[in-house]
């Protein structure tokens, strides 16, 4: 069992706090009034399921598109100006080889080539995202994560991307998003804090999340 470490001294910084959460696993209490949680998914899996990022086995030579938890959309995912795209990590555990793909404005930026199965983890991947080329956020970027299966079977497993979106501006934030539903493609809108949502063409119900900013509701 862990033993907090007791503050001491005075006048000085306290950085118990700081050095038990670590720097690379972000809380949603660890975040501005001005960022939240982007986090993209996709899972691969003969069990079905109402979450929009819930596929079945991905085919040999298949190409799957992360899904976005709050909206059930497919990516690519546009960063609207005034915001800055930052990546934190990443994560999958497929049963084949799958090659990862990262893309910026349409162009590959960086490949994971998966040459071993099971369980890799990443954090964060240089900090990439895009704040490299547009650090104040003056213009909108897009930004896809694309998986590959290059193994022998039909692919299972997930993997997870998070991001951090960094507000620079401060316009008015929308209250309404639109679901992309898992089985017909229609887009509902409805408030943000919506997590389970009937499609308004199909009547299907989709399971997404909602991720605030600051991470406080
Ligand atoms: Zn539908």
């Amino acid at each position: 069992m862990a033993t907090p470490i007791a503050p001491t001294g005075s006048g000085k910084p306290d950085w118990t706090t700081e050095v038990s959460r670590g720097q690379t696993i972000i809380s949603p209490d660890q975040l501005n009034d001005n960022e939240k949680l982007v986090v993209f998914i996709i899972t691969f899996s003969a069990t079905p399921s109402l979450c929009p990022w819930v596929r079945p086995s991905l085919a040999v030579g298949g190409t799957a598109h992360l899904y976005d938890v709050e909206t059930g959309a497919p990516m690519p995912y546009n960063t609207m100006a005034g915001h800055v795209l930052r990546h934190l990590d990443l994560f999958q555990s497929f049963s084949e080889r799958l090659r990862t793909q990262l893309f910026a404005e349409g162009q590959l930026i960086f490949e994971i080539p998966t040459e071993t199965l099971g369980f890799r983890y990443a954090t964060p991947l240089t900090g990439l995202g895009t704040q490299l080329v547009d650090p104040s956020g003056l213009l909108p970027h897009v930004t896809d994560v694309q998986v590959t299966n290059v193994g022998a079977l039909p692919c299972t497993g997930s993997g997870f991307c998070v991001y951090k979106l960094i507000d620079m501006a401060s316009p008015p934030r929308p209250e309404t998003k639109r679901v992309k539903c898992r089985v017909c493609g229609e887009e509902t809108e409805v408030p943000v804090k919506e997590t389970k949502v009937s499609c308004s063409s199909c009547g299907a119900i989709n399971l997404v999340w909602y991720l605030p900013w600051g991470g406080k509701g």
